[in-house]
């Protein structure tokens, strides 16, 4: 693994008023949307050390929920973009820290896909989430969803009412992430509770800003969140592991979606 040097890398995060973010060393972005106790909890941890695992950069919500039934203080789901006018983000529908978080995604993205192997200008974005049920350990959502005998659906994914995203990685990609991580004893997902092809949902927001970056959501369930470390480094691995990783990230050209 060239690409991931551990020995030489000095975490440093910034503390916000509502989150904390850090520069990494390598074409990995962590995101971690609702990393509140009230929301998905212990994500903060999971993304921190996920980040510093993999040099990578690191940006954390801390502060903001997900709305209250009233409205209420820190009130804002910072997974669910603006809705589009007029071809663009209406961020006057949010609040402003919640742009901020979006515009560092945008500039870490771009960041960290000059980081890649001959600047292909690629990236990979892991969004962090909590999974409320126990169906799956982790469902990894890319825009699409499992069906019969297809590991992700590209048809179903065109007709759903619901989807108005875009798929943000390469189905082969996902495919393989999955096989790592069920090679580690996991039930894995592929979209099947969320599958992230909302056009407002977070990990759809590169796609729409035409950064050629990899963006995929992991839902974690309860049980490997209360033991953030232990799953950190499961994910840690499991990305390294990936046999096609550098291949997909850092040398395909854009024919593999
Ligand atoms: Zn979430």
């Amino acid at each position: 693994m060239g690409l991931l040097n551990f020995t030489d890398f000095l975490f440093e995060s910034e503390k916000t008023t509502f989150g904390i973010f850090s520069e990494g060393s390598t074409p990995i972005v962590i995101v971690a949307p609702h990393a509140v106790d009230a929301d998905d909890k212990n994500t903060l941890e999971i993304a921190k050390e996920l980040a510093m695992r993999l040099n990578a950069f690191l940006a954390i919500n801390d502060t903001f929920h997900k709305p209250c039934e009233k409205k209420c203080e820190y009130d804002e789901d910072f997974n669910h973009l603006p809705p589009v006018v007029d071809g663009k983000l209406d961020w006057s529908k949010r609040v402003p820290e919640m742009k901020t978080f979006y515009d560092t995604i945008e500039e870490y993205a771009n960041k960290a896909s000059k980081l890649s192997k001959d600047n292909n200008k690629r990236c990979l974005v892991l969004f962090i989430h909590g999974l409320k049920h126990d169906k799956y350990d982790i469902d990894l959502g890319a825009g699409a969803r499992s069906a019969p005998n297809m590991v992700i659906n590209a048809e179903q994914h065109a007709q759903s009412k619901d989807n108005t995203g875009e798929i943000t990685a390469p189905i082969k990609f996902v495919e393989e992430f999955r096989e790592v991580l069920k090679k580690k004893g996991l039930k894995v997902g592929t979209g099947d509770v969320f599958s992230a092809w909302d056009g407002q949902n977070g990990t759809q927001y590169l796609q729409s800003k035409g950064i050629d970056c990899y963006s995929i959501q992991l839902e974690i369930n309860s049980h490997l969140r209360d033991e953030p470390s232990k799953t950190a480094e499961l994910l840690s691995s499991a990305v390294q592991e990936m046999k096609d990783y550098s291949e997909s990230i850092f040398y395909l050209p854009q024919d593999v979606k």
